[in-house]
């Protein structure tokens, strides 16, 4: 319906960063057009209301933005999976090696309870290893994945088939 042709054109192509060969794909640029920011919502949104979601947990950075919004229209809660050190409770961890670097998320230990349904929600799909990481965090405290959604994926990198056949719902494909 001409919503994720918007949204494509509203993401800014950053070339040769964080370093050379990597062209870096710039969602800011989508939250610079109100009207591109909400159809990514809204998208989201028609995915996940008729389906039983019990939490959207956003990945640290841009996970946040696009799952904290979903959350509050979906009115279900809120988790954010957050970079090592950041997070004041106790926390269960998961480690990954992303397009570009090693990490680590953490999430708060009481964050999602035993058998919630969870959606995790990031901006971009690359080689899968955040999302897969996400799994293992997901799983570690007994909640079930039911989906990952993100705003691009990056087919070429082929990180769909990383996700052990979890289902991914994305809204635009990057080369
Ligand atoms: P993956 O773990 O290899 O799938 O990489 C995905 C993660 O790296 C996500 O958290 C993204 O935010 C980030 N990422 C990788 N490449 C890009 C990009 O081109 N634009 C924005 N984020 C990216």
């Amino acid at each position: 319906d001409g919503r994720a042709e918007i949204i494509s054109n509203a993401i800014r192509v950053i070339p040769d960063w964080p370093k050379a060969g990597i062209q870096f794909q710039d969602v800011t640029t989508i939250m610079l057009d109100p009207v591109a920011f909400k159809h990514c919502i809204d998208l989201l949104v028609e995915r996940y209301r008729e389906q039983k979601v019990d939490v959207i947990a956003g990945f640290e950075a841009r996970g946040l933005i696009f799952g904290a919004p979903l959350a509050l229209a979906l009115g279900v809660a809120f988790v954010p999976l957050r970079k090592p050190g950041k997070l004041p409770g106790e926390t269960v961890h998961a480690d990954y090696i992303t397009e570009y670097s090693t990490d680590r998320i953490e999430m708060h230990t009481n964050a999602v309870q035993a058998g919630q349904r969870v959606v995790l929600v990031d901006d971009l799909i690359a080689t899968g290893g955040t999302l897969r990481a996400g799994m293992e965090l997901i799983s570690k405290v007994g909640g079930e994945v039911v989906e990952a959604a993100c705003v691009i994926e990056l087919p070429e990198l082929k990180g769909r088939e990383k996700l052990d056949g979890l289902p991914l719902f994305v809204l635009v494909e990057k080369e």
